[in-house]
Formats: C-alpha cells, sequence, structure tokens
C-alpha cells in the first residue's frame, strides 16, 4: 500500500480550513481523508481518528482537548465538524473505574462536549483519549485483519510485523479496548503501531503524516507477508474454478431471481393497508465473487464471521447460502429460496435467544431475515432499508469475502470472531443509534415512472423521491432524460435511476422492468403516465395518427400492465398501479377523438387490472387531471403539441389559454403537475383501502364527475 500523502494537498487544506480550524485541525481532517479514500482501510462511516490539542474558554483559560471523530460521520468526507472536541481531563480520569458500560459511557461522551449540540464523538474515544500521543488513527486495515483472523492470528501478526507493532487479543470495542490498549502502551512507550486482534489498526504520532505514514507501512508489510504466503502455498493457487459463470449469465439470472428474493426479504407489519416493510436489495456480480462462489469449499469459508465488527448491524454475523440453486426452475427456486430464508431467520431467531440475557432490558430482536444473500451462478444480492444502506452491506460483502479468499490462498483457515461478541457488537446501543432515523412514508419502495422527463412526469417523479421512494425514471432515450436523472441525482442520489423506455415495444418494457429488478430488487408502484396527443376532427383524423395515440396510449398501458402483473405476481409483496388518466376520460373534447378514445381504454384497463389483480394484493387507481401546462421549466410535451391547435380554436395566446382551462373550473385552480403528484402520493401510501378509483384533479368540473 503506498502513502497518498501530498505536501501540496496538505497545504491546500491548511489553507483552506486553517484560518477557522487551526493548521493541526486542518491536517488532521486532510490524513483523515487520505485513510478514507482507501477501502482496504476503512469502509464507510468505519475507522476514526483525533487529535490533541487545546481551547480557550470563556473565562480565557487553556483546557486540554480531544478533538475525535463523531460516530456515524465518514472518514472521506471528513470536515472540521465531524471532530467535535471533548474535555479532555475529566476523560483520562474515567480510567480509574474498573468498568464502564455503554451507555454510561456515552452519558460522559457527551457531557463532555465543549459543545453539547455537536454530534456525539465515536465509541472508541476513550481509545484515543488514552494514547498520550498528538496524532491517533485507527483503521479496519483488511491485510492486518487478514493476518489476526485465523488460528494463531495474534502470533502470526507478530511474526509479519516485528517488535515495533504491540499486538492484541480481541477486547470489546469500548472501555475494555480503550484499557487493554493504553495498559499495552504504557509497557512498551516505543512502539510505533498496534495490532487489535480481529478489529483493526492503531497507529500514533507527534504529525498527522507521521501518525498516517506508520499506518501505510504496517499495512505494506502485512500485505508483503500474505503475498509470501501465498507463494509458498502454491495449492491454493492452482485450485481451479470447475464452471466459471459469466458476467452476463450471472446479470440475467439477477433479473429473474431479484423480485422473488426482495419479497421473500420483506418483514410482514402487521398493517393490514401497508402489509410489508420492504427492503432495497443491490446486487454484487462481479468476476471475484462469482469466482468465489463456484470454488470448492465456498460455502465454508463464507459462512464465516466478517472480519471486524464494524457492520454487523448492516450486513448481520453470517450471510444466507444458497447452494446449487435451480435457476432453469423458477418455481423450484422461488421454493429453495423460500426454505432458505426461513431457515436462516429461525437461525437467527436461536442466535438471539441465546445471547438475549447480555442486552440492556428492552432492546428487541432485530428482523431475523438475512442482509447478504449468497447464490453460486448469480453473485451476491444485498439487503437494506434503502440504496445507501444497500451499498453498504454490498461493499462489506465485497471486501469481507476478498479478504477470506486471501486468508485461503495463504493456506490458513479463516476464523472470525466468537458469537457472543459478534451479537454484542450487532445490539450495541450506540451501533443501534447509527440506524434511528425518521423514516419517510416510502422509504425502502421502488417505483417506475413513465414519461418520467415531461411535465407532470417530473413533478410525480420528485415528489415520490421526497417521499422518500427509489425512482426509475423512464422515458424515452435522449437529452430530456438525461437532464431530469442528472438534475434530480444531486437531490437524491442512489435513488434515482435513469432507464431509457419506450411504452409501445414490448421487449423495452420486459427490459425496463429488468433493470430496474437489476438495480434494486424489483418494483412495488407503477405510474403510467406516457401519453401522445393530437388535435384533428374524426372527419380530418387520419387512420395512421389514430393508430400512433393507440399504441402508445392504449397499447402502451397494456404492456405495462401486464409487465406489471406478472412482477408483482413474482414478488408476491402486492403493489400500486397509478394510471394518469384524463377529465377527458369521462368529459371529451371536439376535435380530440383520438386522445380521448385512446385514454379512455387506458382507463378502461387500468379498472380491469383492479379487478385481475386484487387477489395479488395490488391497487391500480386512476388520476384524472385537467390540463398541466409545465412543471418549474419542463413544458408539458402534450400541450407543446396540441396547444397551438387548441388557442387557434378558442382564438387565445398562450396565457390566455391557460386562464382559460383554469376560469372553467369550479375552485377556478390552476392545476399543476404538483397536484396530480399528490393525488398520486395519496394513492401509493395506502390513505384508503381504494382501488379501481379514479380521483379527479381539475378543480371541479361538473362534467367530467365520475358517473
Ligand atoms: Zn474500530
Amino acid at each position: 500500500m503506498r502513502s497518498r500523502w501530498s505536501d501540496a494537498e496538505a497545504a491546500a487544506f491548511v489553507a483552506r480550513l486553517g484560518p477557522r480550524a487551526g493548521a493541526d485541525l486542518a491536517l488532521r481532517v486532510y490524513s483523515s481523508r487520505l485513510l478514507g479514500a482507501d477501502p482496504e482501510l476503512v469502509l464507510h462511516g468505519g475507522g476514526n481518528t483525533s487529535l490533541k490539542g487545546s481551547v480557550e474558554n470563556l473565562l480565557g483559560e487553556t483546557v486540554a482537548a480531544l478533538f475525535v471523530k463523531a460516530s456515524g460521520h465518514d472518514l472521506a468526507s471528513l470536515e472540521p465538524e465531524g471532530l467535535p472536541g471533548v474535555d479532555l481531563g475529566p476523560l483520562l480520569r474515567l480510567r480509574a473505574l474498573a468498568s464502564l458500560d455503554d451507555a454510561a459511557m456515552e452519558t460522559q461522551l457527551r457531557g463532555r462536549l465543549f459543545d453539547p449540540r455537536a454530534p456525539i464523538p465515536s465509541i472508541e474515544t476513550l481509545l484515543h483519549a488514552w494514547i498520550p500521543k498528538r496524532f491517533v488513527d485507527h483503521t479496519h486495515a483488511d491485510a492486518i485483519l487478514a493476518l489476526t483472523n485465523q488460528p494463531g492470528g495474534v502470533a502470526v501478526a507478530r511474526a509479519a510485523l516485528g517488535s515495533g507493532v504491540l499486538v492484541l487479543d480481541y477486547a470489546k470495542p469500548g472501555f475494555a479496548l480503550a484499557k487493554a490498549a493504553a495498559a499495552a502502551f504504557e509497557a512498551h512507550p516505543k512502539a510505533r503501531a498496534m495490532v487489535l486482534a480481529q478489529h483493526g489498526a492503531l497507529s500514533w504520532g507527534d504529525s498527522a503524516r507521521e501518525s498516517y505514514e506508520r499506518m501505510i507501512e504496517m499495512v505494506t508489510a502485512a500485505e508483503r507477508h500474505l503475498e509470501r504466503a501465498a507463494r509458498s502455498h502454491p495449492a491454493a493457487q492452482t485450485a481451479s474454478v470447475p464452471e466459471a459463470t459469466s458476467i452476463d449469465t450471472a446479470r440475467e439470472r439477477l433479473a429473474r431471481v431479484a423480485p422473488s428474493l426482495r419479497g421473500l426479504l420483506a418483514a410482514p407489519s402487521g398493517d393490514p393497508d401497508r402489509p410489508f416493510r420492504r427492503v432495497i436489495l443491490r446486487p454484487l456480480v462481479e468476476r471475484a465473487i462469482l469466482d468465489f462462489l463456484d470454488a470448492p469449499g465456498a460455502r465454508e469459508l463464507a459462512l464465516t464471521p466478517p472480519a471486524t465488527s464494524d457492520h454487523l448491524i448492516r450486513t448481520k454475523a453470517l450471510p444466507l447460502f444458497v447452494a446449487t440453486p435451480a435457476f432453469d426452475d423458477p418455481a423450484r427456486l422461488r421454493e429453495q429460496l423460500r426454505a432458505a430464508v426461513d431457515a436462516y431467520a429461525r437461525d437467527y431467531d436461536a442466535y438471539f435467544e441465546r445471547n438475549r440475557s447480555a442486552l440492556a432490558p428492552g432492546v428487541r430482536r432485530a428482523d431475523p431475515r438475512p442482509r447478504v444473500v449468497l447464490l453460486p451462478g448469480l453473485g451476491a444480492l444485498c439487503a437494506g432499508e434503502d440504496a445507501r444502506a444497500a451499498d453498504v452491506a454490498r461493499d462489506i460483502t465485497r471486501q469481507t469475502l476478498a479478504l477470506k479468499a486471501r486468508v485461503a490462498a495463504g493456506g490458513a483457515r479463516y476464523q472470525g470472531l466468537p458469537e457472543r461478541e459478534l451479537f454484542a457488537m450487532e445490539y450495541l446501543a450506540l451501533q443501534q443509534a447509527k440506524l434511528a432515523r425518521a423514516e419517510l412514508p416510502l422509504a425502502a419502495e421502488v417505483a417506475l415512472v413513465t414519461g418520467a422527463a415531461g411535465a407532470i412526469g417530473s413533478g410525480v417523479s420528485r415528489r415520490l423521491l421526497l417521499e422518500g421512494c427509489h425512482v426509475a425514471l423512464t422515458d424515452l432515450p435522449g437529452e430530456r432524460l438525461d437532464g431530469l436523472a442528472a438534475e434530480l441525482a444531486t437531490e437524491f442520489g442512489a435513488r434515482v435511476l435513469p432507464v431509457p423506455l419506450d411504452v409501445a415495444d414490448p421487449g423495452s418494457v420486459a427490459a425496463g422492468f429488468a433493470e430496474v429488478a437489476r438495480a434494486w430488487g424489483g418494483v412495488d408502484l407503477l405510474v403510467v403516465n406516457a401519453g401522445a396527443a393530437a388535435v384533428a376532427a374524426l372527419a380530418e383524423l387520419s387512420l395512421d395518427e389514430f393508430r400512433r395515440l393507440e399504441r402508445v396510449n392504449a397499447e402502451g398501458t397494456l404492456l405495462l400492465l401486464a409487465e406489471a402483473a406478472r412482477h408483482f405476481a413474482a414478488q408476491g409483496t402486492g403493489g400500486d398501479v397509478v394510471l394518469v388518466s384524463t377529465k377527458n376520460v369521462a368529459s371529451p373534447g371536439a376535435g380530440f377523438g383520438a386522445y380521448s378514445a385512446t385514454k379512455a381504454a387506458a382507463h378502461q384497463l387500468a379498472r380491469i387490472a383492479s379487478l385481475e389483480l386484487a387477489p395479488l394484493g395490488v391497487r391500480v387507481n386512476m388520476v384524472a387531471p385537467d390540463a398541466v401546462f409545465s412543471e418549474g421549466a419542463r413544458r408539458s410535451g402534450l400541450w407543446e403539441e396540441v396547444g397551438p391547435a387548441r388557442m387557434r380554436a378558442r382564438g387565445l395566446d398562450a396565457r390566455g389559454l391557460e386562464d382559460y382551462y383554469r376560469d372553467r373550473n369550479l375552485l377556478k385552480a390552476r392545476i399543476t403537475a404538483g397536484h396530480v403528484a399528490a393525488a398520486v402520493v395519496f394513492f401509493a401510501t395506502r390513505q384508503t383501502p381504494t382501488t379501481g378509483a379514479t380521483l379527479p384533479v381539475d378543480g371541479g368540473l361538473p362534467d367530467a364527475t365520475p358517473r
């Protein structure tokens, strides 16, 4: 591993942050980011760093301070605010205690913050406080863990890293670990760094660079040792994979398997209107993973605990391994998956019962379903309550499997932490707190919106994202779709997925659903919004023009409803469909025959779908807006097309036409995409037990009232 330190970059951090945070804190931020930039050192909020300094209080007194990474902050993107200052003196005195439980420690840490509104310091704060060095760096380096996570790992690490590095047996993170580390340091004050078996590594120094480079030096020594071990163990190198799965085959299987598996991982909620708490599934389909899973002995090696206890809450202690999945027999595969998930949940319940006496009263059992599912011939599927959480589980899984393969390549047997330690970390109060968050109404749900790049489609998509939903933006390929996706991704990140899709093409519709299944595991809400319009009196309407609208408005709706029906059946957790219909279905307009007739067909298809899909727990409803002209800067494509003719017919300009539509309704309301979006959200959040219904969004048009 090479040092990423650059004097020029360091100087830039001092120039940017120094004036408000001081040069040392600026360098502390810089070298923390260097650690965070390397997935072989830390992942997603793992690891932590600190700086000892001082602050001046209101009375002008200088007080010793520890600036330590806050819990839940990420080293890769750290800012000075992620290193809250705590009063060091009282923390040093805590060492006199014989023990300190996690809740009491959290109270102490919160109480010692100089700014009580600052985020809570890391669980490892005492470890940082009690190593009497100015800079302290802590990572969960893969190469170090590959040394310690095997029988006799402490001795292996000592032999590999030499006498300047202390190697400690595993101790529970928090008070116990801090005590052990401080005692070891005092016994060997000349040591340069420290290994924490089955946990990670610690380095220190008088400068940010010294501490950082000692970490890199230690990891490099560990890497050299692992390479030597692998070279002297040729059996591992020649162990060939019997039948390597191709990436294309795995990805094709992924699209078929993900919805079934996602359905099985959804937890019953007890709420009859919204009976499941769903998950987002992120795939890990990569060469190294497929080879790992195809190799002999994969099951035994995979079903071992993770390398460090850092992300247990995301991955659980063990993955689910589905041996020889029946990819060619969907019904059998589904039964296989169901049996495997059930068995996993039973084992998890038993694990919880065996260990629950260690818990504080009131701590509840977590969802017993797996978070990581390994399927030889497909790869890994990783679950989370949103795409970000699932990505954490995925990245940990990638890193963990690579590390286990590395240990095996050296001829050693991989060995993780004992169960009681895993359980303690999975349920650690501080770790649990990281996951506590206000849940948005549509979190863990996936919507597929057609015609997303238009005025109504973009408004609906944006609103669904604001409600926590993951949204596949589908539209014809091109700049409008790309522009919308780029705009929404800056605000909503990984919950936005652009999918080029032509609703009139059966292959494109199927491919669109498959792409969403590969990205997030499935679809829960279909918003049928894409439409086409034209203006012509029946006497002038060409058959070709009628058929053009018929293909998009009627056939497109049919294809989408049919694909959704198959998809919802495979997923087995119900679903919702909302058709963006039109007031024209109830109240058609002259010159609008092709539009009104084909939208009426779509509307009727949706009503049929409400009858056919109810047994699957799928609700199908319609929203019937009057004209929506634009959403922000996005003009309605439909109105760009028909507006000029409508204006001519009524002798109005663009503004006059909008006023005309406003003045004709009872409430004198200008109908917006936001209004349509609110109606979609009303159905999607299942406020009432309603299906097959039409909600007018038109300001009140008596002749359009559903009859
Ligand atoms: Zn740690």
